[in-house]
């Protein structure tokens, strides 16, 4: 916990400090940035936002209120998507950066974007408090490899950004695990998979009521699923899901 704390405290310090040394610069454009953020008001605006998705999964549909097809056979076990970005350039762009280059400026921006979003929506009333969030874990190995899990700190700038706030959300990244290996998903339809998530999380603990799983993209929605399965098993009794992008499924 004082590690934790200590390790926040430190990235907090950092993040001003690079702050104070170097301006803010777009990461799409190379103009001017905004305050603390190495994106320009201009191309903040370009990103392409949710439009009419359904009302559990965020599909994108051609209008809102609605379930997509999927969600009309079967419900997924998560309650409900919180997305406010489409998976499409330029976001594409910030998240590549981000995970597969290392630009610790594009996950600090996107996490910026996210942050925002979720305050606003639970101001509005669109989101409700959970009482923790759980960052999708990533395999050890993986995580060893990458250097970090994007989820992790998307959901720390979450919790640093609303720190203040009445609606303080600590994050919870133990309780969920990733025990067993997966062959990246991208490549797989979706029956395929479903079946390769069989067995690969695990709970340490038990979990609080009400919890929010964040992670940078959804696309099908089979891994969110597969952790809202056993978070429920485990006795939560809502899964949101808070994710900064959302794809357009594979068939
Ligand atoms: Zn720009
Ligand atoms: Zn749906």
């Amino acid at each position: 916990m004082l590690e934790q704390w200590l390790k926040e405290l430190l990235t907090a310090k950092a993040r001003s400090l690079r702050f104070s040394l170097f301006p803010p610069v777009c990461l799409l454009c190379r103009q001017p940035g905004q305050h603390r953020l190495d994106l320009c008001a201009g191309c903040q605006a370009n990103l392409v936002t949710m439009g009419p998705c359904c009302g559990r999964c965020a599909e994108p549909l051609a209008q809102s209120g609605s379930l997509c097809g999927r969600c009309h056979q079967q419900l997924p076990v998560f309650d409900n998507v919180f997305a406010p970005y489409l998976y499409s350039p330029p976001v594409t762009r910030l998240i590549t950066a981000f995970k597969f280059q290392r630009q610790h400026s594009a996950g600090h921006a996107l996490g910026i974007l996210l942050s925002k979003a979720v305050k606003e929506a639970l101001r509005s009333g669109q989101l409700s408090s959970p009482d923790c969030l759980i960052p999708v874990p990533l395999h050890p190995w993986r995580q060893i490899s990458r250097g970090f899990n994007q989820a992790q700190i998307l959901a720390r700038d979450i919790s640093r950004q609303l720190d203040s706030g009445p609606d303080r959300l600590p994050v919870s990244s133990q309780l969920l695990q990733r025990v067993r290996k997966t062959q990246p998903q991208p490549g797989l339809k979706l029956a395929e998979r479903r079946r390769n998530l069989k067995g690969v999380f695990k709970m340490i603990g038990k979990p609080p009521p009400q919890v929010a799983l964040v992670d940078d993209v959804m696309t099908s929605g089979s891994t969110v699923n597969e952790c809202a399965r056993v978070l429920k098993k485990a006795g939560c009794k809502t899964v949101q899901v808070w994710v900064l992008a959302r794809a357009e499924r594979p068939a």
